[in-house]
């Protein structure tokens, strides 16, 4: 059974069934209420009968003030109703794009089936709709909650350890005459601080690379090539992006279905900043923002300096402690050698911190700066592409290093991604059954 008929069945079976329970429907709970147009402050409860089925009424008619009032007042937004029948499933059969996109961000899964034989998901039923705004607000994901904070959170983290280390060495230094010979390290390791501190702001602050339309529009003319000039891979099941590779060079594209473009080698997208970004690293919690081709130096320079900081902070106090040398030093504990085991703890913790972990991943992204290759490219399915490894030519060694800066815009923003000029190759040829 073709996705149209069944979801006309769907109808059916869920209008027999309304008819049968709606003399049961109380919308605020006393019977009081029939009109169907209950004002959201009536309903003060949760996953009720009454509540559900409001919620349900709410979603085919797209009252979204009732949506939200009763997300607001903590429905379950996956319940289930007659054959696994959902309030998304609902909102796609009734074309209510707005209650879709509620309900999506309020968790809702676009992926449950029905219990039924054709086992209908409410993106499947958006997609047979060959709407594309409707199948849009089922298959997004929602842009994720607390933005602001998220991205606060990493950099605050990262002051606060740079603050603490710093007043840890204050600490043995001022607290213990053993150690009043570190002081040289402090001019030094306080530039490094100020520069990893400043770079710190700046990968958080500085637009990672965020991919316009005339970047991708070019790949209109590769899509309208000819059969045997390109090959499309078609999608098996609906939450899979379709993708074309051509035969000449061997390069693929994948269709990008947040940002509604193709994505050339390179072009990855980010699901915590919902958008496409070249030259794509990762996204990094710690700087609360993602790491791609216009902040990756800073965030090389960040990792460097702030090495270098630690590290020489650390060898000053290194340099104190050479001196005690016989188990006399360290052995009985009295007020004396709690200074030295403070100070060679803190030693070595960092030692083991720099070494096991910060100069790696140092060197590595350092690495990724001078040849052709990121994270992604690294770990990711689609590999370093037919070149392998090798040096950046000038043209990479340029975009990488001295490509125009610019600030991201505020996370208000962040869920309108770019690419809407280009909406017609949204669902291309056999993308829907
Ligand atoms: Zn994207
Ligand atoms: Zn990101």
């Amino acid at each position: 059974m073709g996705a149209k008929q069944s979801r006309r069945r769907l109808e059916d079976e869920e209008r027999d069934q309304m008819d049968e329970s709606c003399d049961e429907i109380h919308l605020d709970g006393s019977g009081t209420d029939r009109s169907g147009s209950a004002t959201a402050s009536l309903i003060s409860f949760s996953d009720s009968d009454a509540a559900v089925e409001a919620l349900k009424d709410a979603c085919k008619t797209g009252n979204v003030k009732q949506v939200e009032s009763l997300i607001r007042s903590g429905i379950n937004v996956n319940h289930k109703y007659v054959i696994g029948l959902t309030p998304l499933h609902f909102a796609a059969i009734h074309g209510q794009i707005a209650v879709a996109k509620l309900l999506r961000g309020a968790g809702a899964d676009p992926m449950a089936e029905t219990t039924d034989e054709d086992r209908l998901s409410p993106l499947r039923i958006a997609e047979s709709e060959m709407n594309q705004e409707l199948f849009d607000a089922v298959a997004d994901d929602p842009p994720a909650k607390y933005q602001f904070q998220r991205r606060l959170i990493g950099p605050f983290i990262m002051t606060l350890f740079l603050l603490s280390n710093i007043a840890f060495w204050f600490f043995l230094i001022l607290q213990y005459d053993a150690f009043d010979g570190a002081t040289w390290c402090f001019p030094w390791s306080l530039v490094f601080a100020i520069l990893f501190w400043v770079n710190l702001i700046l990968v958080n602050l500085l637009d990672p690379g965020t991919v316009e339309d005339e970047d991708v529009e070019y790949i209109a003319d590769l899509r309208a090539l000819s059969k045997d000039e390109i090959e499309v891979f078609p999608v098996k099941n609906v939450t899979e992006n379709e993708r074309f590779t051509l035969h000449e060079t061997g390069e693929t594209f994948i269709w990008c279905r947040n940002c509604k473009f193709w994505k050339p080698q390179g072009i990855s997208h980010c699901f915590e900043c919902r958008r496409c970004f070249t030259r794509m690293d990762h996204h990094c919690f710690a700087v609360g923002n993602c790491i791609a081709v216009r902040n990756h130096r800073f965030f090389v320079i960040m990792m460097l300096s702030g090495m270098t900081a630690w590290t020489v902070a650390v060898i000053s106090i290194f340099l104190e402690l050479l001196p005690y040398n016989t188990s006399e030093d360290w052995w009985p504990v009295g007020a004396n050698e709690v200074q030295l085991y403070l100070a060679a703890g803190w030693v070595a913790t960092s030692s083991i911190t720099i070494l096991g972990v910060v100069l790696p991943f140092a060197c590595f992204h350092t690495s990724a700066l001078i040849c052709n290759f990121t994270t992604k490219t690294c770990f990711g399915k689609r590999g370093l592409g037919k070149n392998g490894l090798q040096i950046n030519d000038f043209t990479q060694m340029k975009e990488v290093h001295c490509m125009a800066l610019q600030c991201r815009d505020p996370p208000d923003t962040c869920s309108e991604s770019g690419g809407g000029s280009i909406r017609d190759l949204t669902m291309p040829e056999g993308r829907v059954p």
